[in-house]
């Protein structure tokens, strides 16, 4: 399997269209940034602000089971992926090209006899 160019994949994906994609409901709103329960250890209080989430900045942050990290991090622990698969499934979720890295050239010193 091809590799994934994940600089170019995390420069692509927004951190808000993860949480749109899971239909995150933030608790509090200030400029980009939220705070709300965390979507992946669960909190069960609605009204928990566990979780940080800067839009802007494209981080998370979850001050309670300490997951953080950009929008493909998250959507691999969301899904419980390995990185490789989580990027791929969300770029064809999000109806964006899979930032696939070039194959290796051929050498250019190609002989033909
Ligand atoms: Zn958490």
């Amino acid at each position: 399997m091809p590799g994934i160019d994940y600089r170019l994949a995390r420069a692509c994906v927004r951190l808000g269209e993860v949480l749109e994609l899971i239909g995150y409901q933030p608790r509090t709103r200030v400029g980009a940034q939220l705070r709300g329960p965390c979507p992946l250890h669960g909190s069960r209080s609605p009204t928990s602000r566990s979780f940080a989430a800067h839009l802007g900045k494209n981080v998370y942050h979850c001050f309670v089971c300490g997951a953080g990290g950009n929008a493909l991090d998250l959507w691999a622990a969301l899904t419980r992926q390995d990185f490789h698969a989580a990027v791929q499934d969300l770029c064809q979720r999000l109806g964006q090209p899979v930032p696939w890295l070039p194959r290796r050239k051929q050498p250019v010193k190609e002989i033909r006899s």
